[in-house]
C-alpha cells in the first residue's frame, strides 16, 4: 500500500518519504497470496476492485514491471442455501454496477472448470473470469521503481517511533533516524496500523490475524489455467502456483495476535478440507508453507482518507485480508481525494467516521 501511494503522490509531485521499518514489502504484502477478485457482497468494494482490475491490467505499461497478472478466474463454491440467497443479491447488484461478466455457475461446469473438484454437495458457483492472481513481489517491485523514479525517497530500516502534534495537527514523525518535519502522514503499516494510531492518541481498529499457506510441488491436476477456487463455507481455496498448487484457509478460531510461525496442526485440518473439497489434493506433496497476518477491521473494509480527529494524518489501512488487491486503486483514489477534493469512485464507505458513528456494513465475501 505505501509503495502504491508512493507513486501516485509522487507523480503528482507530492514531496514523499516512505518510511519502512523492514525491507519494502517483506510483511503481509510478501505473504499474501496474490488474488485478485471482484466478487465482493459490499458495492463500494466492487467498484474498487473494477477500477484495480483495469490497474493490473495495465500495470506494465503503466510503470513498465510486469504484474504477471494472469486472468484466471475466481470461482466461488457455494454449499450453503444462505450463501446461495446471499449471491443472488450479489449477482445482481454485480450487473448494476458493471460487473456484467460475472456469472452463475452449476457443479457440472464447475466440475469442468476445476477437474480436481468435488461437486458432490455444491448448491451453485459463481464465476467472474477477469478475476485472477497476480506476483506481490512483482507489483511491489513496479511501484517501488516508479516511485523512486517520480522522486519519492524510499527508506528501509527506519522505524517510526512517535508522531509530533501541535495545535490539533500532526506536526512531524520521530523515526530510529531521526526526526522528519511533515504536515501530513499517511498510516500504512498494515497489521500495526494501530500502534501507528496509539502514537498520535488515536484508535485506529486494526486488529492482527494469523492467516497461513501451504504450496505443493508440481502437481499437473491443477493446472496453470485452473481457476482461484474458494470452498466459501470453510474458507478453503487453492490456485496454480508456479507448476504446483497453492492452498490457505482460514482458522476462524484463532484470537488476535503477531505470531507468525506455521501451525502445522491447524495446516492438518485443511489437509482434510483440502481432501473433502479436492480429492486428488490429498497426493500433492507439500513444498512450503508459511504464515502471515491479515489486519482487521470489525466490518472487514478498509480504513481510507482523513481522520478528522486529527489534521493530517490519513489511513490507508485496515484492508482485512484483500489488500494487495485493494491498494493500486486504493492508492489512485487517495491521491485524488488529497490533491482533487474529490475522488473518480467514491470512497466515503471506507471512512474512518464510520466507527464512531456505528454505520458499520459488513463485507460478507471475506476467505
Ligand atoms: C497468507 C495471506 C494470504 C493473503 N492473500 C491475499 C490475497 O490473495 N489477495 C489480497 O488482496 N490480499 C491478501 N492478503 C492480505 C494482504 O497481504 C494485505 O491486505 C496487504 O498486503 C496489506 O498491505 P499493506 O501494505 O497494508 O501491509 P504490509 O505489506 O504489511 O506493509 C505494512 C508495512 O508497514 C511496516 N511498518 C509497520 N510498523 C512500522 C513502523 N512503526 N515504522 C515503519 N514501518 C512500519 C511493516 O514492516 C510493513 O512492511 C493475504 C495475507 C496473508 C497473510
Amino acid at each position: 500500500m505505501g509503495c502504491a501511494l508512493a507513486y501516485q503522490l509522487a507523480k503528482r509531485n507530492v514531496d514523499v518519504v516512505l518510511l519502512e521499518r523492514a525491507t519494502l514489502g517483506s510483511q503481509s504484502t510478501g505473504k499474501c497470496a496474490g488474488g485478485v477478485r471482484q466478487q465482493f457482497s459490499m458495492e463500494a468494494n466492487v467498484r474498487l476492485q473494477r477500477m484495480s482490475v483495469r490497474m493490473f491490467e495495465n500495470f506494465e505499461f503503466e510503470t513498465g514491471h510486469p504484474a504477471d497478472f494472469r486472468q484466471i478466474g475466481y470461482l466461488f463454491v457455494l454449499t450453503l442455501p444462505q450463501h446461495i440467497e446471499d449471491f443472488r443479491h450479489n449477482v445482481e447488484m454485480w450487473q448494476r454496477v458493471g460487473l456484467t461478466e460475472a456469472r452463475w455457475v452449476d457443479p457440472d461446469e464447475a466440475a469442468r472448470m476445476v477437474p480436481a473438484l468435488n461437486v458432490e454437495d455444491v448448491l451453485g458457483c459463481t464465476f467472474c473470469p477477469s478475476d485472477g492472481i497476480a506476483s506481490p513481489a512483482d507489483v511491489t517491485a513496479g511501484y517501488v521503481s516508479s516511485a523512486r523514479r517520480h522522486g519519492a525517497r524510499l527508506k528501509e530500516g527506519v522505524e517510526v517511533t512517535g508522531i509530533d502534534l501541535a495545535g490539533g495537527r500532526v506536526q512531524g514523525v520521530r523515526t530510529s533516524a531521526g526526526d522528519i518535519a511533515t504536515r501530513l502522514l499517511f498510516n500504512c503499516a498494515g497489521a500495526w496500523a494501530s500502534s501507528i494510531g496509539r502514537m498520535a492518541g488515536l484508535e485506529i481498529p486494526v486488529l492482527p490475524y494469523r492467516r497461513q499457506v501451504a504450496v505443493t510441488g508440481t502437481f499437473p491436476t491443477v493446472p496453470r489455467t485452473n481457476p482461484m477456487t474458494v470452498d466459501f463455507q470453510t474458507s478453503f481455496y487453492f490456485h496454480p502456483e508456479g507448476d504446483g498448487v497453492l492452498m490457505g484457509m482460514s482458522d476462524r478460531s484463532e484470537p488476535p495476535g503477531y505470531v507468525t510461525e506455521v501451525n502445522w496442526d491447524f495446516l492438518e485440518k485443511m489437509f482434510v478440507q483440502a481432501e473433502r473439497r479436492a480429492p486428488p489434493l490429498a497426493g500433492a506433496g507439500i513444498k512450503t508453507a508459511w504464515a502471515g497476518l491479515y489486519e482487521t477491521t470489525r466490518d472487514h473494509q478498509a480504513i481510507l482518507g482523513p481522520v478528522p480527529e486529527l489534521e493530517g494524518f490519513w489511513c490507508a489501512a485496515g484492508f482485512s485480508g484483500h489488500g494487495f488487491m485493494q491498494a493500486p486503486a486504493a492508492a489512485l483514489l487517495l491521491t485524488q481525494l488529497l490533491l482533487d477534493q474529490r475522488s473518480e469512485v467514491d470512497i466515503s464507505p471506507f471512512a474512518f467516521t464510520r466507527f464512531a458513528k456505528g454505520s458499520l456494513v459488513h463485507e460478507k465475501n471475506v476467505i
